[in-house]
């Protein structure tokens, strides 16, 4: 092992980082036909990181006419899964030999801590990589249990063109939880970054082509959601659409959808997750600690974010003093500083969007605990600190509104009815925590719980082996483990006459 790197090594590094800021087509970085950029600004300090190319219908029209060729060719689609599987083991070893690159892009294009870049984004986007490509050769088709003089086949083939769009919170993983399994079950991919954190898809590209993938099949259009992201969800030939994002885009998604070709479209959208801690959680200074981490990591730009914390009455004081406590561990830092553990928020625009709900919650009467002020101004960074809301109401704007920040709403309950009334009680439906020593309590109450994913005793687990993704408003379909690839296949039944 070599040693771990210093703030100052980081910063050197930064200093000597060439940024490309060209989309990538049929295996060649070029910038947008029509010669556009934007220029991309790191949250650390307020200043441009690099020109990038500003895709627009043209290229959108250009990238997908040349999937769809790579994907007519076979070049991929028709490689047996075994050497899929190589190609996409070799990927990810790729990004593991790139990871400080790929953490330090990360963490300079949208300001998180680069001990989460490389040790949660970077280790994860290779886990999903690799996983994808490993289970590509295990999963089997089937035969139906016809009649003697008869066979039914029931077999998997993958989709066609797919178009991934894809937020900024956790740029490289989120791309990764599709291209995995997109990409293993041999799809032609058009991937469409964020606007705010484009560099890390910008660069994992040429890592695909050196891995095997053959060009065509993984196309990268950096540029913004109305122009390049509109023009592929309208495109005509392109076969599904796979998002994470805000609920307003997805919903926005679905009517492009119905406007062009019906595309298929699945959605990783937003969340309000409550997190609910009994009188009787067994042990109250971990589920504290998990509340402030479930709101405080990735600077609360997470949509698993715990933002409601519904606490029992008979342990709410104590609850709201042990959380105050743990906030002294995330405390906004610089981001390339190895020990900090909260960085800035993603650009000048959302920091002044989570400020803003800040003066919302304290109008609405909420009681500020804690935070609730910018900090680290003189840096020219985007940085909030950890705040928290007591006396919460669930009508309230901040208890009913995703605020993608490190702001934690404490809203009061009286007994496992009325906790998962609240709880429901959201147009969301992502993910839930509950404490609870009672084991049929924790039961009853995940069960009737409306989410995606239930945490019992603890917060934010998972692993590619479980399904990630949300009910109601919060989307459709699954990302990670075998389900995912129920996106990137279609169904085909055969029948033969004996
Ligand atoms: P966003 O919806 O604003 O943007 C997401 C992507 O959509 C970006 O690439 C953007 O350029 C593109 N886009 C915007 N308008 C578009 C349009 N008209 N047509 C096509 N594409 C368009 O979301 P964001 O601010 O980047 O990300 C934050 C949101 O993502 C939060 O709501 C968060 O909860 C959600 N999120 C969900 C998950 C999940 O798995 N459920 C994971 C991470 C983030
Ligand atoms: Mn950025």
């Amino acid at each position: 092992m070599s040693t771990p790197l210093t703030m100052q090594d980081w910063q050197t590094k930064a200093q000597q980082l060439e940024i490309n800021g060209r989309a990538f087509i049929d295996g060649k970085y070029q910038w947008a036909a029509e010669g556009q950029t934007f220029d991309c600004i790191s949250p650390i300090d307020g200043q441009v990181l690099a020109k990038v190319a500003s895709c627009t219908d043209t290229d959108a029209r250009h990238a997908v006419s040349n999937c769809r060729q790579a994907f007519e060719s076979g070049v991929w689609a028709k490689q047996s899964p075994v050497r899929r599987k190589q190609v996409m083991i070799r990927f990810a070893q790729l990004l593991e030999q790139h990871a400080q690159t790929l953490a330090l892009l990360e963490t300079l294009d949208m300001g998180k801590p680069i001990r989460d870049s490389l040790a949660v984004d970077v280790a994860s986007a290779a886990r999903a990589l690799r996983w994808s490509g490993e289970a590509i050769d295990k999963i089997y088709d089937e035969i139906a249990p016809t009649a003697d003089n008869e066979i039914g086949m029931i077999t998997r083939e993958p989709i066609g063109v797919v178009v991934a769009i894809v937020p900024w919170n956790f740029p490289l993983l989120m791309a990764c939880w599709k291209l995995g399994p997109a990409l293993a079950a041999g799809n032609s991919v058009v991937l469409k970054p964020s606007e705010k954190s484009p560099l890390t898809a910008i660069y994992m590209a040429q890592l695909a082509i050196e891995a095997g993938i053959p060009a065509g099949v993984l196309n990268v259009l950096p540029g913004f959601g109305h122009t390049v992201g509109k023009a592929l969800a309208l495109h005509m030939d392109v076969d599904t659409l796979v998002f994470t994002g805000s609920t307003k885009i997805a919903k926005q998604l679905m009517i492009y959808a119905g406007e062009s070709n019906m595309k298929r479209v699945w959605l990783e959208a937003g969340g309000k997750s409550p997190h609910i801690i009994f009188n009787d959680a067994p042990d109250l200074k971990a589920a504290a600690a998990a509340a402030a981490s479930a709101i405080a990591f990735n600077q609360g730009e997470v949509c698993t974010a715990g933002s409601r914390l519904l606490v029992e009455s008979g342990v709410r004081h104590q609850v709201i003093e042990l959380i105050k406590a743990e906030f002294a561990a995330w405390q906004p830092g610089h981001p390339l500083d190895p020990n900090t553990t909260s960085g800035a928020l993603v650009d000048k625009q959302h920091l002044q969007s989570v400020l803003k709900f800040i003066e919302v919650g304290k109008e609405e009467g909420a009681s500020l605990v804690c935070g609730g002020e910018q900090q680290l101004a003189a840096t020219g960074g985007m940085y909030v600190a950890p705040t928290l809301f007591s006396d919460v109401s669930n009508k309230m704007r901040i208890a009913q509104e995703e605020i993608f920040g490190p702001v934690l709403s404490v809203i009061s309950f009286d007994g496992m009815e009325e906790a998962i009334a609240i709880a429901n009680d959201s147009i969301y439906g992502l993910a839930a925590g509950v404490w609870t020593a009672d084991l049929s309590k924790a039961h009853k109450t995940a069960k009737r719980l409306r989410t995606g994913m239930v945490w019992i005793n603890h917060y934010d687990g998972g692993d590619m082996t479980a399904p990630f993704g949300g009910y109601k408003q919060s989307g459709n379909g699954r990302d990670k483990s075998l389900h995912a690839f129920d996106k990137y296949t279609e169904i085909k039944a055969t029948w033969i006459a004996l």
